[in-house]
């Protein structure tokens, strides 16, 4: 099996094993977006909706945000966790749109990347969502080690696996491809590999070593 075949068999594998739950950040605007996705560091998606759905009503500009109370704001999102560095993040996301991009939520992966809170992973799942722009795969600690054990990159820095795992997936399974990625990588690919009980075993070039030596890092 060629590595793109590999790779195709992998992700059909890891969605079989790891169903995404169906249960989203709700939106309607770019703006939506971005403070849900914002949100939704270390936190579910359904208590994000239920914080949103008043928020949303009250704060409908960006300029809303950016001339939000910090101590009404931090309230509003107690719910979400790490509400003072959220509540930051969510009055500095409006002064930044307000002041630059005119109120509204840019169109390049660079620019998003300038909106406080907004990490590499949200940025290319904004660019997906918003503007149907898949832009590339977030490489983040667990698909910077499971990629390299699947043998689909002999890279080990997270731009350059990005960058080989975007040739290998088509642009519309990016987002799923960063996902399973860690689901799996949390799940059963950890530090410490537990290959016994991999769906991937027998497309894993790694599983041998790792179940004849136990050995406990690539
Ligand atoms: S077989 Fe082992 S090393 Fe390969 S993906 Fe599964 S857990 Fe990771």
């Amino acid at each position: 099996m060629n590595k793109r075949a590999r790779a195709a068999t992998i992700l059909r594998r890891l969605r079989r094993e790891y169903p995404l739950k169906g249960e989203f950040v709700r939106w309607s605007t770019p703006l939506e977006l971005v403070i849900g996705v914002v949100l939704s560091a270390q936190c579910t998606d359904k208590k994000v909706n239920e914080v949103t759905r008043p928020l949303f009503k009250k704060y409908r500009t960006a300029r809303a945000y950016a001339r939000a109370n910090i101590r009404t704001l931090e309230r509003e999102v107690h719910s979400t966790g790490f509400y003072r560095s959220k509540a930051r993040y969510l009055k500095g996301i409006g002064k930044l749109l307000d002041e630059k991009f005119k109120g509204k939520v840019p169109r390049t992966l660079d620019e998003l990347l300038l909106l406080p809170g907004v990490s590499y992973k949200s940025a290319h799942l904004i660019m997906a969502k918003a503007f149907n722009t898949p832009t590339g795969i977030a490489v983040d600690t667990h698909v910077l080690r499971v990629a390299p054990r699947l043998g689909l990159t002999k890279h080990h820095t997270p731009e350059k696996i990005g960058a080989e795992l975007e040739k290998l997936y088509k642009s519309k399974d990016f987002l799923d491809v960063n996902e399973h990625f860690i689901m799996h990588g949390r799940a059963i690919c950890k530090p410490k590999p537990l290959c016994g009980s991999c769906v991937l075993q027998d497309v894993c070039p790694s599983a041998k070593k790792f179940l004849r030596t136990g050995k406990k890092r690539t």
